[in-house]
């Protein structure tokens, strides 16, 4: 991801740890806005408003430096032909992803890169291998696409005078493709090369050892980036402490899923919820709504569970529709559920996706609790703690 940021893995990110700088998207409603600029076999793609202030900043220091008007166009094409590029490395990774049944909520343009928000993360090393290396394998196509171009052209000539910043024009963007493939492929997180590393390493040994071997290799990496750089490019120092905190992140995510997956969801739910039946008028629910703590409200008919209300709908509800509509005409039906007996990794997974903060718990289709996320937080901190403490003598 070339963009210092593309891919997005979101394993069952622990809901204390959010990724917020791209590499694999937080599957949470927190991208902030951005504007919707189209659909790509079916994803949303979007653009963020700052990616215009580099357009201008662009265009200006063009002609601040006595550049004429077509060359302050020519640089601004330019951008716009990259960051086109890397929608196509971030659709590689999303259409890789959806090979294995792995939606893509959206594609987003930042000043940085791109970043596609996946679902979730591909658990098998093999599919991770394969999403990761989609995103650099478009910019190798289409360098090579480039290159062909260039030779029917009979402007190959063309190749040898150009570098990244100056030459012809479809010279150049061979060059960007390769120069994405290149540092992408860094193997550090939260570059596509971190994953890939992650993913070989995983096929010989379980996941958490591997992804302690890629954050260190990243760190390494960090490392040397940090030391050429503080006697070279300020830049450098930046990337380098954007990998060393990738590569913690990356090792924290994975030691945190891999310690949810031996809890089943029985020791973190809330057995003594608030339900309403279908036909119960809004305005009810809004009154146990208020007098506890549940953002979401399940809908039970004879002890079965058939959808779910949130705390938004039914208080807009409560305001702007009618108070006295039966709470079915308002819930969300084919919801998603978990199992007393699931991981709560697993269970967290399924939230994340369902873009609410708790799930139902079932039992063969009863409702027996509610799931909220921030008694996975708890719960984690709260075994984080214990360790800590028995590390320290059992005090
Ligand atoms: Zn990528």
């Amino acid at each position: 991801m070339a963009t210092l940021v593309t891919m997005t893995p979101q394993g069952p990110e622990p809901p204390v740890a959010p990724v917020a700088t791209g590499r694999f998207a937080p599957p949470a409603e927190r991208r902030g806005w951005s504007w919707h600029l189209g659909r790509l076999f079916g994803i949303e793609v979007r653009v963020h408003p700052t990616f215009l202030v580099l357009l201008a900043w662009v265009a200006l220091s063009h002609l601040m430096h006595g550049n004429d008007v077509v060359t302050a166009v020519a640089g601004v094409a330019y951008v716009v032909a990259v960051f086109a590029i890397v929608v196509l490395h971030e659709l590689g990774h999303a259409l890789a992803a959806r090979r294995f049944g792995i939606a893509t909520r959206d594609i987003t343009l930042l000043p940085i890169g791109g970043v596609s928000r996946l679902e979730r993360m591909p658990t098998r090393p093999s599919e991770e291998l394969l999403v990761a290396i989609a995103g650099p394998a478009v910019n190798v196509a289409l360098a090579a696409l480039l290159w062909g171009a260039l030779t029917v052209l009979g402007a190959a000539s063309d190749v040898t005078r150009l570098n990244l910043i100056g030459g012809p024009f479809v010279a150049k963007l061979m060059w960007t493709n390769i120069g994405l493939a290149v540092f992408n492929l860094i193997p550090a997180f939260p570059m596509d090369g971190g994953r890939v590393l992650r993913a070989l390493v995983a096929l010989r040994t379980d996941y958490v050892r591997a992804t302690d071997i890629a954050a260190s290799v990243g760190q390494v990496v960090a490392i040397a980036f940090g030391f050429v750089g503080l006697f070279s490019n300020p830049m450098l120092v930046l990337i380098a402490l954007f990998v060393w905190v990738g590569a913690q992140h990356e090792a924290r995510a994975a030691h945190v899923r891999a310690s949810l997956s031996e809890i089943p969801v029985s020791r973190a739910m809330i057995s003594s919820v608030v339900a309403a039946s279908p036909d119960e008028p809004v305005s009810s629910v809004a009154r146990h709504m208020l007098a506890g703590f549940q953002d979401d409200i399940p809908v039970v008919e004879g002890g079965v569970l058939v959808g779910v209300v949130g705390r938004g709908e039914v208080l807009k509800a409560t305001i702007d529709g009618d108070p006295g509509a039966a709470v079915s005409s308002l819930m969300a039906r084919d919801v998603p559920s978990v199992r007393e007996t699931d991981s709560l990794d697993e269970a967290l997974e399924k939230l994340q996706e369902s873009g609410r903060r708790s799930i139902p718990v079932v039992r063969d289709g009863a409702l027996v609790g509610m799931l909220p996320v921030e008694n996975v937080a708890y719960l984690l901190q709260v075994r984080e703690r214990t360790r800590a403490t028995l590390a320290h003598g059992g005090l």
